[in-house]
């Protein structure tokens, strides 16, 4: 069974979708929630974010903002570590305007350094919002952790056709037939490849408001996407990758995992 196509539309009718096939979406309105209404094309677009709300100013005038082209054998180690303790938990299909995203029961850390983040929720992007070597990737999952604090981490995962390493199939098809608020038993161990190496730095939220001083782990190794997977994906959010910022004075280093 397809996604409730008539549900999902009205709630992708804040910004231009392109669809496959040449077809297109009017943009007409937003959820009254989620204005300003933002998106990825013409006036909307992410260079006009930062003067749609006085909230989102670190959009334009931020100097530590993501996503960003990640620099290749030059970045410089630095002792930083992190754990990912993830198990089985309830995830549900929310229903979002940008990106197809499945909210978190509690249950799920990751800790970075003496900071417990926990997992709120994962997203995807199509293409990939970071570069590696310059060029984007098919696609990109984000899994968003908040710290009591509010600090925020973001681990990223690159997604390829040709990575060793896939989703689980049973994921594939519940979140392709699941309705909005729909939920599911997951690991979202299995959303993360297995190997220790990942890049981080500091950057910001790649929507608005922008928000600076979270705290970017990206990993490595990519994760596998199919064909099938990856147009059902750009079918449903269409382009949704921010343009890379400006490193500036930031440094890229290695942070490895441990208990991997
Ligand atoms: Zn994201």
């Amino acid at each position: 069974m397809a996604w409730n196509r008539r549900n999902f539309l009205g709630s992708f009718a804040c910004f231009g979708l392109s669809l496959a096939a040449g077809r297109a979406l009017a943009v007409t309105s937003c959820k009254p929630e989620e204005r300003p209404c933002w998106g990825y094309h013409g006036g909307e677009g992410p260079d006009h974010w930062g003067r749609l709300h006085p909230d989102w100013a670190a959009c334009a005038e931020g100097s530590e903002q993501s996503p960003i082209a990640l620099p290749g054998g030059e970045t410089v180690s630095a002792d930083e570590r992190f754990t990912l303790d993830y198990r089985a938990t309830t995830g549900r299909l929310s229903d979002k305007t940008h990106t197809v995203q499945v909210d978190m029961s509690p249950g799920c850390q990751l800790v970075l350094g003496d900071r417990a983040f926990s997992l709120k929720q994962f997203h995807f992007h199509t293409p990939s919002e970071h570069l590696w070597s310059d060029a984007a990737d098919v696609g990109e999952l984000h899994l968003v952790h908040a710290a009591d604090s509010g600090e925020i981490a973001v681990l990223g995962v690159a997604l390829r056709p040709d990575a060793p390493q896939a989703f689980p199939e049973s994921f594939w098809n519940w979140l392709q037939t699941a309705e909005t608020g729909e939920a599911l038993m997951l690991d979202p161990t299995d959303l993360v490849p297995g190997q220790d190496q990942f890049l981080g730095y500091r950057g910001s939220l790649t929507t608005p408001p922008c928000t600076e001083g979270v705290h970017w782990l990206l990993a490595m190794e990519p994760m596998a996407v199919g064909s099938v997977e990856q147009r059902w994906l750009e079918q449903q959010m269409g382009q949704n990758a921010r343009p890379v910022q400006p490193l500036g004075s930031r440094t890229v280093h290695t942070v490895l995992r441990e208990g991997s």
